[in-house]
């Protein structure tokens, strides 16, 4: 068996020990006889897969009583629209635009109500996080939308903004349990796990209780939050399979040191790369020093056969799934939780290489 080293930005690499857990558990789940993937959500043994797995995040998270947490699907794609017709209680609310995930999430809103832009980094290619120092954030509007860490574009918030007084939503997607975060300074956040949690078809939803509403006419019933936080996630069949190894995976990251260790590792690897690609007279970032993402790394070489060349060279080394989003061109190496330091190391080692060869 050959294992790659894996540079996906989503569905991505997760930790081997996970997998093989999973593998062992396949034919027969805890003397079930069955797998996971055949039982009822129902069942007491499906009940205890999920409680646990919230119990879990609930700690690594440090999430707080007054904060429910939920298990859905429809992809953030869809939630794009649900915290709209949840959270913008007067039809209106404010996006920071800092690529495509948060434009898509802008444009829903802009379908349902009175969505602003309040501020954006489109000039530079979203190579950038704007000032959010004092935004024109609208007085009335229900709470401020970012994308913490822009998967495209490699580029995440340092801080978060100053939203005066109002509501934070944010979708951390792509850096979902990747460092510590203080949940109390948000409203809601949102995260699809195919990055660094589990397989595609899982979002966790993190939301403060006071904000979610009890009544919303016209909204239908699978698109209030209310349903999943009030049936645990259970109103209707949910991807047990998908939250099971979310499950094991949030027990991984515990055992390895919680969120401030999954931090401090993720820094050291994203030093690793990024120093190289600032002393490299070959290839460089494409994004400003300041605002640069520990999870996607975007880099180019300006040339865009040996992009290319660079890319299919490195597969054929164990390297996959280097080529860029078509946005930024190029390569991106996503290196989540799950990516060893040795992945980074030999991905830095092939691009010495690489430039050697190529002087
Ligand atoms: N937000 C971010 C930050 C993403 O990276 C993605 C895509 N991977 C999405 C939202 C959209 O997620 P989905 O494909 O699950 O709708």
């Amino acid at each position: 068996m050959a294992r790659v080293y894996n540079f996906s930005a989503g569905p991505a690499v997760l930790p081997e020990e996970v997998l093989r857990q999973c593998a062992d558990e396949m034919l027969d789940y805890a003397g079930c006889g069955m797998s996971v993937m055949e039982m009822s959500h129902r069942s007491s043994v499906f009940q205890k897969i999920i409680d646990d797995a919230e119990a879990d995040l609930r700690d690594l998270m440090g999430i707080p009583e007054n904060y429910k947490v939920i298990f859905v699907q429809g992809g953030d794609s869809l939630l794009f629209s649900t915290v709209f017709m949840n959270l913008a209680a007067n039809g209106k609310a404010d996006y920071v635009i800092t690529g495509n995930w948060a434009k898509k999430a802008f444009q829903e809103a802009q379908i349902l109500g009175d969505a602003v832009a309040v501020a954006s980094s489109a000039d530079r290619n979203f190579s950038y996080i704007p000032d959010c120092s004092d935004l024109p954030i609208r007085e009335d509007a229900s709470y401020l939308y970012i994308c913490e860490n822009n998967t495209i574009y490699g580029t995440k918030f340092g801080e978060l903004p100053n939203t005066k007084g109002h509501v934070l939503v944010a979708d951390q997607s792509s850096m979902f349990l990747s460092e510590p975060v203080d949940v109390t300074r948000y409203g809601l956040i949102h995260a699809g796990v195919q990055k660094n949690v589990g397989p595609a078809g899982v979002q966790i939803v993190i939301v403060r209780e006071d904000l979610v509403p009890d009544d919303l006419p016209g909204v239908p019933t699978m698109l209030r939050l209310k349903t999943q936080i009030g049936a645990g996630s259970l109103y209707n069949t949910p991807n047990c399979w998908g939250i099971y190894v979310c499950g094991k995976v949030f027990k991984w990251i515990e055992k390895n040191g919680g969120l401030a260790a999954m931090g401090e590792r993720n820094a050291e690897k994203a030093a690793l790369l990024y120093d190289f690609l600032d002393e490299s007279d070959l290839f460089s970032s494409t994004v400003e020093p300041r605002d640069r993402s520990l999870m996607n790394v975007p880099f180019v070489t300006g040339d865009k056969e040996l992009d290319a060349e660079f890319v299919a060279e490195a597969a054929k080394a164990g390297l996959v799934n280097l080529k860029g989003h078509r946005s930024v061109g190029g390569m991106r190496a996503s290196i989540y939780n799950a990516m060893p330091r040795e992945g980074v190391e030999a991905l830095v080692g092939f691009m010495k290489d690489f430039e050697l060869a190529h002087r």
